[in-house]
């Protein structure tokens, strides 16, 4: 028994009296309780009538709803990270297309500056495009973070968490770096099992946690330390420590519970840890966590290494690539820019052409043949999986010298396409990945 003052207990008085007067009502609340939790009661009340059917009293009976209420919350979330994860793939895919004809006119015109006689504009315009090609690599890297987001990745497969951990910073970088330094105290670690983007997703939010536990402005007294390393039983160890506000025990006692949250609506929906709870147990790990008011917080993911790694694949050397032999390269690519480029950074090794898509059908169809259709695969008229299937069916040893230029397969038919085992480069590229991709493809 509670006694309810205030609102609840209008609220529920008000239902009592609509009893009395005759009329049945449902509510739905979530009164203070004894024990001081919080739960969503539905209460339904209605007249009590005696023989005369004239009301003598009411009834009332409540049920604990807080589960469904809670399932139904998660729902909406889990909708809303998809819808995130949708846009942050599209925005990627289109941020992709330019970059890629940035990054690789960008190598062509380094690779030409030895041809500028005039040593000092020669060195002006060497130190103005390096800083270009270095502005464009951190787009790049933002672009291939947002894939992150975008779950493209989420079949499991042994996993880096120091990639991960990385991805996350850099995405979390504008809520950390008004707040606090970011240290790293990083030793090497075996792969886990899992997929960049569950992992990226629990660091995310554990860094975003440690800046919010910071106040802004400090940044020089902050400290938010990211640490890997082994631990016991063949696991690898992964922390987020802050100096922030820290925690007291009772806030340590519900922080994994869904919806538990002290922070105001807008900045937090006390969703993160306990989704991040969940993802590192279907993991087979732990979360723990030690704070102490006033002196910060440290969050330690613990993860089974992921079972002995098949023997790494040869890394492919990043010197820049001799061509193996003269070929005929065909080039598929809707977009303008990123199709010149492609010829222009192929050219000086192979004979290369650019057509539509309709184009590379009839030639092929009327008897031509290439050593490689290098081919995007989102493109509005015919898709590259269009032209591999109608290839496949005309001319099949054709359709398996294709090469797939992509910029995220956020569709789950070019996803299903890419990881049926067609080569395929990655947009955004620069001179090197797309040179050294074809000549793998024409080897
Ligand atoms: P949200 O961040 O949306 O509030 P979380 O589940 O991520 O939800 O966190 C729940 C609560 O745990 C936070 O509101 C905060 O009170 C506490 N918390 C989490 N991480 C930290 C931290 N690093 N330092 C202090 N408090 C934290
Ligand atoms: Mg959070």
């Amino acid at each position: 028994p509670v006694e309810l003052y205030g609102e609840h207990g209008r609220l529920l008085e008000e239902h009592c009296a609509r009893a009395l007067e005759g009329s049945d009502s449902v509510l739905e609340w979530t009164p203070p309780l004894e024990d001081g939790s919080l739960r969503h009661l539905q209460t339904s009340l209605s007249p009590l009538r005696g023989e005369d059917g004239a009301v003598e009293g009411g009834v009332g009976i409540s049920r604990d709803i807080s589960r469904l209420k809670q399932m139904e919350a998660q729902l909406v979330a889990a909708d809303r990270m998809v819808a995130v994860g949708t846009l942050a793939a599209s925005v990627a895919h289109e941020i992709n297309n330019p970059l890629s004809a940035i990054l690789a006119n960008l190598g062509l015109a380094l690779d030409e500056l030895p041809a500028i006689a005039d040593v000092e504009a020669r060195a002006r315009l060497g130190e103005m495009l390096g800083d270009t090609r270095f502005a464009a690599q951190r787009v790049k890297e933002i672009a291939q973070d947002l894939r992150i987001l975008a779950r493209e990745d989420a079949r499991p497969g042994s996993v880096s968490v120091t990639g991960a951990l990385e991805a996350a910073a850099r995405l979390a970088w504008n809520e950390l770096r008004h707040r606090a330094r970011l240290v790293r105290e990083l030793s090497p670690v075996p792969p886990v099992l899992g997929s960049d983007s569950r992992l990226g997703q629990v660091f995310l939010n554990l860094l975003v946690n440690a800046a919010q536990a910071i106040p802004e402005g400090s940044a020089d007294g902050h400290r938010i330390t990211i640490r890997t390393g082994l631990a016991p039983g063949n696991r690898v160890r992964v922390e987020v420590a802050d100096t922030g506000c820290g925690m007291t025990g009772a806030i340590l006692e519900r922080l994994f519970t869904p919806f538990f949250t002290t922070k105001p609506s807008g900045q937090g929906t006390g969703l993160g840890l306990s989704i991040s709870r969940r993802i590192v147990e279907e993991l087979g790990g732990t979360i723990e966590v030690e704070s102490e008011p006033g002196r910060g917080s440290l969050f330690r993911v613990l993860l089974p290494a992921a079972p002995e790694a098949p023997p790494p694949a040869v890394e492919p050397r990043r010197s820049s690539v001799p061509a193996l032999r003269r070929a005929r390269v065909l080039v598929v690519e809707d977009e303008e820019p990123v199709a010149r480029v492609v010829c222009r950074t192929l050219r000086s090794q192979h004979d290369v052409e650019a057509v539509p898509a309709r184009v590379a059908l009839e030639r092929v169809e009327r008897g031509e043949r290439f050593d490689l259709i290098l081919c995007d695969l989102m493109m509005p008229d015919m898709t590259g999986m269009d032209l591999h299937a109608r290839l496949a069916s005309a001319a099949p040893e054709q359709a398996r010298h294709m090469l797939f230029l992509t910029g995220g397969a956020f569709t789950p038919a070019a996803r299903a396409f890419l990881s049926s085992g067609v080569r395929h480069v990655l947009k955004p590229f620069d001179t090197e990945d797309l040179r050294r991709a074809v000549n793998e493809a024409l080897a």
